[in-house]
């Protein structure tokens, strides 16, 4: 009986080691995976279309400004208009001086402006 019982305490001292293990190794491997997301700009350089931040009152304001993820003007786009704020880190993807959220570099909107 007593070994039975120092037997069953061993391997549930192994099976709860075991999985403390595993947890601190995910939260370690999810670190390095998206080292800059503690500012939330590798994510938005990441996913151009992710709108899961915005409030439908932000929604609403880049559909008033007709804003397109692909621009339907030739030679106007955001990366060449003047409200266009440009992302270090992924060229293709940036946002806008009017309205929060990703901007596509080949984007556009009703307010597009020429660079001065
Ligand atoms: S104003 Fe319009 S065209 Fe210019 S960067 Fe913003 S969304 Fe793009």
């Amino acid at each position: 009986m007593h070994a039975d019982s120092s037997r069953r305490q061993f391997f549930q001292r192994l099976f709860n080691g075991s999985f403390l293990l595993v947890g601190l190794g995910l939260t370690a491997c999810r670190g390095e995976a998206n080292p800059a997301d503690e500012t939330g700009e590798s994510k938005a350089a990441a996913d151009c279309d992710d709108l899961s931040g915005l409030s439908e009152q932000e929604l609403k304001l880049r559909e008033n400004f007709g804003y397109l993820p692909k621009s339907p003007v030739a030679d106007n786009q955001c990366s060449n208009c003047n409200l266009w704020i440009p992302n270090a880190t992924d060229p293709s993807c940036g946002k806008c001086l009017l309205f929060k959220g990703p901007v596509y570099a080949v984007g556009h909107c009703t307010s597009w402006a020429p660079q001065t």
